[in-house]
């Protein structure tokens, strides 16, 4: 044990349990100061967005009170990275600085632009693997380059998975003095809060907090794993909803294997080597952001780079109106209200209303992936590039451009019952199961009874576009743009 104070920089990496950096710094150095720094002008364009905010602000609230439960104290400052830990490497004769990796390409370059500087100075910069299940480095084609395809990455994962060390990291003893540093803030004064206080109701959807994420994660193991393979797709399936606890990295992905284990559901049982393969998916999208970091703002598919999208006031209104959640189309305006009231959406409406703008709408990805990252809780990098990507077809194994999702046979087959639609569409709540996935359908096919059934619904504006035509004129969009670029 060294006499000497080290730095923990927490980023991603909001807990005390299995954090390899603070644990590390723990082993090594007798004093250890766990600091925060907000700098979102250093996210290269993508500073987190307004939901994100308001989680990180409640996750940081939860992990400075497991701090102070345990004798220490989490510091937090604001502004340039660099300034503040030079200044703090100066004032408290720190030796080391502990973190864990993050992969934003923005990130990443300040990581090793710190690196550099601590280094001359003679202190050492330790980084470490925390952020995604197996080491992406060392996945690899038998080249030696990154996988684009989802499928031979997975098997490269998964064996990788089944031979390394999958132990959990305990929770280190922590010594901090009382110390009041220069420049230190509170958290309230890092204004991750909007001033207008949209976001209360967030709260009634996300408990902050380490154990809150073990117990979700257990709660799901317990209660909805052994439905995963056949219900997720449903929409009133609760998928493990554990996606915004790894963002900010409250549980880590191997403390969730090590509940699979405990559960002895992992490796031997179907539906948690299904749910292990979406947790391979975070990973293959940390490893396309790591080997491509451009795919944040441009299509890794180089054939889309010059491909047209409509940008005119049509598209704009339309843009408008998908993020209002007044399409008229039931599915995709439910979604999008799920989105605004509580900053997550599942999985397959992600899917159905990305590919409403990207496809029948032709309007560019970013525009939707800029949307999601300002309003979801869980908006990740990574993820949310790859999903976009996905959906528009110009990413990494992406949907071709022909599979255009109908939004009305999705709603039909993942909400047989309309009780998603109901739930986010109230005004629908009068509406039969069949009538309620399209009720413009049969507005036109029984004129005659149709304000009787609807009732309060002729509030329900028209769909926006007709699903048939859009369809058409898309793929036609992407045939003629796709031949051109070739
Ligand atoms: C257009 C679009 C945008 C998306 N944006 C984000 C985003 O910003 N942040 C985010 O975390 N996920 C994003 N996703 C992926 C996915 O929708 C969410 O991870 C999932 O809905 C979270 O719910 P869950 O934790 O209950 O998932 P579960 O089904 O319980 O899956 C377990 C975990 O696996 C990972 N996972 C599952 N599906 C995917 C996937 N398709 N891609 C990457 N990881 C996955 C997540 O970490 C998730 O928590 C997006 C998907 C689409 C189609």
């Amino acid at each position: 044990m060294r006499n000497e104070t080290a730095l923990v920089w927490l980023r991603q990496d909001l807990r005390l349990t299995d954090n390899r950096a603070l644990w590390e710094a723990c082993q090594t150095y007798r004093t250890v100061i766990p600091i925060f720094i907000h700098s979102p002008k250093e996210y290269g364009g993508w500073p987190p967005g307004a939901a994100n905010r308001w989680w990180l602000h409640q996750t940081l609230l939860s992990l400075a009170q497991s701090l102070q439960n345990c004798g220490s104290q989490l510091k937090f400052f604001e502004g340039s990275a660099l300034s503040v830990i030079e200044q703090l490497v100066a004032e408290q004769n720190i030796s080391a600085v502990y973190c864990n990796r993050v992969n934003e390409p923005a990130l990443l370059a300040r990581d090793e632009k710190i690196e550099k500087q601590l280094t001359r100075k003679g202190v050492d910069f330790f980084r470490f693997n925390d952020r995604t299940l197996v080491d992406i480095n060392e996945i690899q084609t038998k080249t030696g380059s990154p996988y684009k395809v989802f499928t031979p990455f997975y098997r490269s994962w998964r064996k990788q998975l089944a031979n390394q060390d999958n132990a959990v990291l305990p929770k280190p003893k922590i010594t901090t003095f009382d110390l009041t540093l220069t420049n230190e803030k509170q958290l309230d004064t890092l204004n991750l809060l909007d001033s207008f206080n949209w976001h209360h109701k967030l709260a009634h959807y996300w408990q902050p907090g380490e154990q809150q994420a073990l117990d979700v994660s257990q709660q799901f193991i317990e209660q909805r794993l052994p439905d995963y393979t056949s219900q997720r797709d449903f929409l009133n399936y609760q998928t493990s909803r554990l996606s915004a606890y790894l963002q900010l990295g409250v549980i880590s992905p191997k403390q969730i294997l090590a509940q699979l284990v405990q559960y002895e559901v992992f490796p031997d049982n179907s539906q948690a080597e299904h749910f292990v393969r979406e947790i391979a998916w975070r990973d293959f999208a940390n490893s396309i952001l790591v080997h491509f970091p451009k795919t944040t703002d441009q299509p890794l598919n180089e054939r889309y780079k010059n491909f047209i999208w409509h940008n005119d006031n049509n598209a704009k209104q339309f843009l408008s109106v998908w993020q209002q959640g007044k399409t008229g189309i039931p599915i995709v305006d439910a979604g999008m209200r799920e989105l605004w009231a509580t900053g997550t959406m599942h999985n397959r409406v992600r899917m159905i209303t990305a590919s409403l703008l990207c496809k029948n709408a032709l309007i560019h990805w970013l525009h939707g992936a800029r949307w999601f990252w300002d309003t979801l809780v869980d908006a990740d990098l990574a993820s949310n590039s790859l999903n976009w990507q996905w959906v528009a077809g110009c990413g990494a194994d992406a949907a071709p451009y022909f599979r255009i999702f109908n939004p009305v046979t999705q709603s039909k087959k993942f909400d047989p019952e309309g009780k998603y639609i109901r739930r986010w569409l109230p005004e629908l709540t009068n509406l039969d199961n069949k009538k309620i996935h399209a009720p413009h359908e049969s507005i036109k096919t029984k004129s005659a009874s149709l304000s009787l059934e609807l009732g309060d619904t002729n509030d329900i504006p028209k769909p926006i576009v007709d699903l048939k035509q859009s369809r058409e004129q898309a793929i036609n969009h992407y045939q003629s743009q796709l031949s051109h670029l070739n």
